[in-house]
């Protein structure tokens, strides 16, 4: 397995056409050396070739109405935080957890969800940009102007790393909703729909 990465503020493929992905990277890559040309040959006959932008979902609120976004539909901190799963799995907790301890109601459950969720969220973004500024200043990106001096990287030493790196681990409280209402007594009345499913069951 071989993973490339590159910068590109300019990227501009179409995310279905994977001969035009294999271009650029090839194009990208070529002067790189060491194995790279050997890895690159291998790009003809791989049977799982991925190729992605590295970017991060932000938004203002993750619910409307009776919708509610989670995992990195909602906030994704991209592969550079290394947090995205983790984030997925306390989120869906948390959903599903508030929106039984409101009693079903959407709104005060996805507030709830929402209010403990987001600064937890909030830092590991942090941490995925922190990673990109990084590796941005050990890697400018020439081919759009910048110089080597154009960017200095982030000062990693200093008590708001610690308390970064803190709040990204252990910046939410997870709480034990044993006793909460079960999701087939929802709060309000039926619609024909949710009553047909609980009788299905
Ligand atoms: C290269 C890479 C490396 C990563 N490394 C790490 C790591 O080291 N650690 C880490 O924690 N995270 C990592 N992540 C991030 C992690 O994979 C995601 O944050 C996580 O998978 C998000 O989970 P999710 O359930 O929100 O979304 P997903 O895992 O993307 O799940 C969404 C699912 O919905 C399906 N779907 C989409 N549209 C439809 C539709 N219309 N109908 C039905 N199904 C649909 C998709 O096929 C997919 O199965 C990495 C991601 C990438 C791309």
């Amino acid at each position: 397995m071989a993973m490339f990465s590159f910068p590109a503020a300019d990227l501009d493929v179409d995310h279905r056409d994977v001969a035009a992905q294999q271009r650029l990277l090839r194009d990208r890559m070529k002067d790189m050396g060491w194995l790279t040309p050997r890895i690159l040959d291998h790009l003809d006959d791989t049977p799982d070739f991925y190729f992605d932008q590295v970017a991060q979902v932000v938004m203002d609120r993750w619910s409307h109405g009776r919708v509610g976004l989670l995992g990195d539909a909602a906030f994704s901190s991209s592969p550079l935080s290394g947090q995205g799963t983790g984030l997925a799995l306390v989120g869906a907790y948390l959903l599903a957890g508030e929106l039984a301890a409101a009693g079903w109601d959407p709104r005060a459950g996805f507030a709830g969800y929402e209010r403990r969720m987001r600064p937890f969220v909030e830092a590991n973004q942090e941490i995925g940009r922190l990673h990109a500024r990084m590796l941005d200043a050990a890697e400018p990106d020439t081919s759009l102007g910048a110089t080597p001096d154009a960017r200095p990287g982030p000062e990693l030493d200093g008590e708001w790393l610690t308390d970064l790196v803190e709040r990204a681990i252990n910046g939410v409280e997870l709480p034990d909703y044993a006793g909460v209402p079960a999701s087939e007594a929802p709060a309000g009345p039926s619609s024909p729909n949710r009553a047909g499913r609980r009788r299905s069951r």
